[in-house]
């Protein structure tokens, strides 16, 4: 039973969903992109993409600002 309880959690791990930056709880899966913010790679799902595409948002090596 544990060994099926690991194997659950790499399947769940391995799924990437969205980190939008501007919305932190976002769920989605349908990744369209990643952006690089400071350090970390962030997987950007479709939906989000478009909201931050529409935003004044700007985002480099330094991190992320809602413009
Ligand atoms: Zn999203």
């Amino acid at each position: 039973m544990l060994f099926i309880c690991l194997l659950i959690q790499f399947l769940v791990s391995s799924l990437e969903t969205c980190k939008s930056p501007l919305k932190r709880d976002c769920s989605g899966t349908d990744i369209k992109l990643y952006i690089q913010v400071g350090e970390e790679r962030l997987p950007i799902c479709s939906k989000c993409w478009e909201k931050l595409a529409d935003s004044d948002a700007e985002w480099d090596e330094k991190g992320f600002r809602r413009g």
